[in-house]
């Protein structure tokens, strides 16, 4: 029984070095991925339910990885949360969304981009210093940025993701709660937090037409928001029936694969370009 167990601490001791090897090669690769220029801008339009006019624009990331080829977020975000690298990120993702900003106001198209931020971000004194710095290096004005923050970011340290909220709403730029309905927080924080914007977590969304449940959750949610004086965007629309239903319940705005999935940044004018037409 003793030598089991020894063999188990040995056998666990194993493991556990691989997985810390593995885990430093990752966030030794995503450090080589910021200098080798290996992440991409994909951004999802984000459109009026009522006019169908692209009224902004979601970043989202995406890795171009020289072997592993095109990793998503999920495969990485989560691991970058937890070593800090995030920062990095974050900083990225700021300084390119800044820069399609101002390069589609020069073209006339006038879009607020939206952001999403971390717990980790929340948690840095100076993050809205840094912030401001970007915007203003790109003439992009405050107001024509919405930072998108989750109910469990807020929840991991309710008191400074409150103070880095408010400092962020008094420079002027919007803030969204993100997959609102899936987190813990809900109703005392929403009636504090300086937010703009609802965004209906998909999982509501994308089976609403066939589910009564959902139908009701996403309705409610509406109603919440709009009595609360901030816009609802839902995410997930996949089909024509569920934008009509959305906006039968008078959501505001919202993004779906039925519209666009994410595209490169650099397709971005086309897409508007085609979608107006
Ligand atoms: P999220 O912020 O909730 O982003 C929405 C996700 O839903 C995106 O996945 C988007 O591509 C996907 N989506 C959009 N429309 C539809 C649809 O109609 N149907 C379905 N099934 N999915 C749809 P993506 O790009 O893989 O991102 C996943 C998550 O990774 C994001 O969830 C966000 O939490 C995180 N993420 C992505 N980019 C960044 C970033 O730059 N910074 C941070 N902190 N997190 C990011
Ligand atoms: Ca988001
Ligand atoms: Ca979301
Ligand atoms: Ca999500």
């Amino acid at each position: 029984c003793a030598k089991q167990r020894n063999d188990g601490a040995v056998v666990y001791d194993a493991l556990i070095d691989k997985a810390s090897e593995k885990n430093l090669s990752l966030l030794t690769e995503l450090r080589k991925g910021i200098e080798r220029d290996e992440f991409r801008l994909h951004v999802q339009p984000k459109l009026s339910l009522d006019t169908g006019r692209v009224v902004g624009i979601e970043s989202l990331v995406r890795w171009c990885h020289p072997e592993r080829g095109n990793v998503f977020p999920d495969d990485f975000i989560p691991f970058a949360e937890q070593t800090g690298f995030i920062r990095v990120l974050t900083r990225w993702v700021l300084e390119q969304s800044a820069a399609l900003c101002r390069d589609m106001a020069l073209r006339g198209i006038h879009l607020k981009v939206s952001v999403n931020l971390s717990t980790r971000d929340l948690l840095d004194q100076e993050l809205p210093e840094k912030i401001m710095d970007i915007l203003r290096r790109h003439q992009v004005a405050p107001g024509s940025f919405c930072l998108e923050i989750t109910e469990s970011a807020i929840m991991d340290d309710p008191v400074r993701a409150q103070q880095t909220l408010e400092r962020l709403h008094a420079l002027g730029l919007d803030l969204s709660i993100d997959d609102f309905g899936t987190g813990y927080s809900s109703l005392a924080y929403l009636k504090r937090l300086p937010v703009n914007e609802l965004k209906i977590d998909k999982s509501f969304v994308l089976n609403m037409e066939n589910d009564a449940g959902d139908t009701k959750i996403v309705r409610s949610t509406i109603d919440l928001g709009h009595n609360m004086g901030l816009r609802v965007v839902a995410e997930g629309i996949e089909s024509e029936a569920v934008w009509r239903l959305l906006a039968a319940l008078g959501c505001d705005q919202g993004q779906g694969y039925f519209m666009s999935r994410a595209i490169p940044g650099e397709q971005l004018a086309d897409w508007i370009g085609q979608w107006r037409a």
